[in-house]
């Protein structure tokens, strides 16, 4: 509308301009040599006005004709380019929605189209995994570790890939690429750190921890745990390779880190028993008796006072004891001192306590133990060893991913390969049990007893009074 107005503006001043020219009298002579033109302004201004408009008209056509084609093609070029990136989007739409066959066929297409592999080849190598051609897909990936552009897209695929073959080596390779590649990436961290975890490569794990926590890939308690964990495997190493002090040191470092740490509890009063620190050893048990009774720290603390003479003892252990005296293991570590000391009735008392707060096969077998002491009387045994036979396990080390028990510590578990997730606890049903009887529940130890023989169910409800 603008332009239509200024457009008639224009006309009118010009027309305007024409009629003063053509009104006003008066005449143009030009003379050159002998040559001479006369003639009126109004003439002259026409002629001038058609020379400039026919010149601006041949200037263009030469343009024209000069850029046509070139421009042709350019536009040609620019439809190609959007088709194929139509088509690299739709493809890339198909690959999400699992749809292998369209996203193989919109990649050719864009390959086509867009003439530019680097573009299409995620798309081509998504589609080939789609499918389940991961040989395909892995050439894809390898072809895109060529341009720089795409190493790092390229690297990812072949670590999926490596991860899900379960060749580990493969993928801490490919890891540490991706990490010089881009440091500060979370996922790289992450999974460079799990992998070295899993090689055993303890020192190179914390370096890269300390990177993973300024970047906050991996936070707060998991953090701290993860410190703990890789610090107290380098302390196994250091004891393995026979160096008890740096042992001890690294232990105590893995406790800076997380306190409550029962495993390098464990391992650092252990140490401390080993390099002759009993003081430095018994401080540590006491501490942690608070919070974490274990029956190792017992086993610990029974050795520091298995020379003292019985009252000095006795007086040890309750003090030890007295930090949580509810605790099973409390009760656990003065029955064993008890029935050492052929004090039968204190015996029975505590590892009843024990069973009420947490029954397991170990009580059932100090029990029976006891029975046989006491009384001589095996009878009574031979029960209390059934009802252990089908009572829960004593606590152990238990993955809590998988479920799998273990003897000792370690920060992967060896049956899934689970990081962090050892726990100390009672595994949940007892093997033989669940073996002998699969179409049975995981059963209660309360229980036990009583379809072992039909006669300790209330020895085995809690009460543990003697079988009958
Ligand atoms: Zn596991």
């Amino acid at each position: 509308m603008t332009r239509v107005i200024i457009f008639f503006v224009v006309v009118a001043a010009l027309a305007a301009i024409a009629v003063w020219i053509a009104d006003e009298p008066g005449r143009v002579v030009i003379a050159w040599g002998d040559w001479q033109l006369e003639t009126s302004p109004a003439a002259l201004a026409a002629a001038a006005a058609i020379f400039a408009a026919f010149g601006a008209l041949s200037f263009q056509l030469v343009r024209w004709l000069w850029l046509g084609p070139r421009a042709i093609a350019r536009g040609r070029q620019l439809r190609r380019q959007r088709r194929g990136y139509l088509a690299l989007t739709q493809g890339l739409v198909s690959a999400a929605a699992g749809d292998p066959r369209g996203a193989r066929r919109l990649a050719r297409r864009a390959n086509l189209l867009l003439g530019e592999p680097p573009l299409t080849l995620l798309l081509s190598a998504q589609a080939a995994q789609l499918e389940g051609e991961d040989d395909l897909a892995k050439a894809y990936f390898e072809a895109m570790l060529e341009r720089p552009e795409t190493e790092f897209l390229g690297l990812r695929g072949l670590l999926v890939q490596a991860h899900k073959a379960g060749d580990n080596r493969a993928a801490l390779a490919l890891a540490e690429r991706a990490f010089a590649l881009r440091p500060h990436t979370p996922w790289v961290l992450t999974t460079l750190l799990e992998l070295q975890s899993h090689a055993g490569q303890w020192t190179e794990a914390l370096t890269t921890l300390r990177v993973a926590l300024r970047q906050k890939a991996l936070e707060g308690e998991a953090g701290q745990q993860r410190e703990a964990g890789l610090l107290l495997e380098q302390a196994r190493a250091a004891r393995a390779a026979g160096d008890g002090r740096e042992a001890a040191k690294l232990a105590e470092r893995a406790l800076d880190a997380a306190p409550q740490f029962i495993p390098a509890i464990l391992f650092a009063a252990g140490q401390s028993l080993a390099l002759g620190r009993r003081s430095q050893a018994e401080r540590m048990i006491a501490r942690a008796w608070t919070d974490t009774p274990h029956p190792v720290l017992a086993q610990y603390f029974n050795e520091i006072h298995s020379r003292d003479d019985a009252l000095a003892r006795a007086k040890h252990f309750e003090n030890l004891t007295g930090r949580n005296p509810e605790h099973p293991e409390s009760h656990l570590l003065l029955a064993s001192s008890a029935l050492e000391a052929k004090l039968w009735g204190s015996a029975r008392k505590h590892l009843q306590a024990a069973l009420k707060e947490r029954p397991s096969a170990g009580i059932y077998r100090r029990l029976a133990q006891l029975e046989e002491a006491e009384h001589d009387d095996r009878e009574a045994a031979r029960r209390w060893l059934m009802a252990a036979s089908e009572a829960r396990p004593d606590p152990l080390w238990v993955c809590a991913e998988c479920g799998a028990p273990e003897s000792d510590w370690s920060l992967a578990c060896t049956s899934c390969g689970a990081l962090d997730r050892m726990q100390w606890r009672q595994p949940a049903a007892p093997p033989a049990a669940l073996e002998a009887r699969p179409e049975t529940a995981p059963s209660d130890s309360a229980e036990a007893p009583a379809r072992a023989d039909g006669a300790g169910a209330q020895a085995a409800g809690g009460n543990a009074t003697e079988p009958a």
